[in-house]
């Protein structure tokens, strides 16, 4: 007999994070958004390669750099390739990368609009006391842990705040934040009380039942 029920939210998100960089057309700092095309310059033996952004305002073109005169030897023959076709999968690891994009442009804004993705691990086989939500995140997110809960469980931040100092929400490792972003790895432990809650936080006799099985 279990009280528990486990969930996965794999969390993907929507908008790369853009860089705000001097525009000299606009005449001002302006946010660049990736184009999902790369620029690959082969010099001899040594290989550099762009990932082209684009000035939201005006159109004009930032070089991101992805590689600096690096030997065409060293470089993987499926990444030369993927390189070559602004491979769709390689363009959006490269836009969604926040800390390779921070090392070369200064403010990097980042966005929290994200896609969850709800996956039963396993149901409460009696009445629900407890759900445990594991959290998937394959790419850096700019969305607030408090902000995410109080979105998908339908709670205000205020309560999100309350249930984890009361010690009914606790985020696993210890010392996660409820103010800092989503990580991948992040279990999220919550206590219901008999009736209170339980509609807001799943439950499967009370709410409805969204396509993935799991209620919403
Ligand atoms: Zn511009």
């Amino acid at each position: 007999m279990s009280d528990v029920l486990r969930v996965q939210w794999t969390i993907i998100p929507r908008t790369a994070p853009q860089p705000w960089l001097a525009c000299s057309r606009c005449g001002e700092a302006k946010p660049f958004r990736s184009s999902d095309k790369i620029r690959l310059n082969a010099n001899g033996k040594r290989v550099d390669a762009w990932l082209i952004y684009k000035c939201t305002g005006c159109g004009s073109t930032w070089n991101r750099p992805i590689l600096e005169r690096r030997p065409v030897r060293s470089i993987e023959p499926g990444l030369l390739a993927s390189l070559h076709s602004s491979e769709s999968t390689l363009t959006r690891l490269l836009a969604f990368d926040v800390e390779g994009l921070r090392r070369c442009a200064g403010h990097v804004e980042e966005f929290d609009d994200v896609l969850v993705i709800k996956t039963v691990l396993s149901q409460s086989t009696t009445s629900l006391r407890r759900l445990e939500i594991l959290c998937s995140v394959p790419e850096p997110v700019g969305l607030r842990l408090d902000r995410l809960l109080a979105n998908e469980l339908r709670l205000s931040r205020r309560r999100i705040q309350a249930l984890a100092k009361a010690g009914e929400l606790l985020a696993l490792p210890r010392g996660s934040q409820l103010r800092r972003p989503v990580r991948n790895g992040l279990r999220l432990i919550v206590a219901l009380k008999a009736g209170e809650d339980c509609c807001a936080t799943s439950c499967d006799r009370h709410g409805a039942v969204d396509k993935t099985g799991l209620p919403v």
